[in-house]
């Protein structure tokens, strides 16, 4: 795999600075959902649009406008994994995930 960098910015500092890449698959069937960057500790609620690396039709979303994304689903067998929200503190669009609809496992490459 291509090496990858951190984005580095105010969230991740915001976080204590400490990140690391999860690969997200779905829970259902396995599929791979994307390669997420996780900023700080505690467990994984959202994934922030702006850290989602992989694949591109999801990481392009952080140029569409808000109104235009829609759930977060599993290519491969159209499980709902997630729904667009705005977290407000930060004014940061994201997907809330659904309790239990993602397996995490973090990734090797850095
Ligand atoms: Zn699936």
């Amino acid at each position: 795999m291509e090496k990858i960098q951190f984005k580095q910015d105010k969230y991740k500092k915001n976080r204590g600075g400490y990140s690391r890449f999860l690969e997200i698959k779905c829970e259902s069937c396995s599929a791979f959902i994307a390669l997420y960057q996780k900023d700080g500790p505690g467990p994984l609620k959202r994934m922030y649009i702006d850290r989602i690396f992989s694949p591109q039709n999801l990481a392009n979303l952080q140029k569409v406008s808000f109104k235009k994304i829609a759930n977060l689903t599993c290519s491969h067998c159209k499980h709902i994994i997630g729904v667009p929200i705005i977290y407000k503190k930060e004014s940061r669009p994201a997907f809330r995930l659904f309790v239990g609809a993602v397996i995490k496992k973090v990734s090797k490459i850095k």
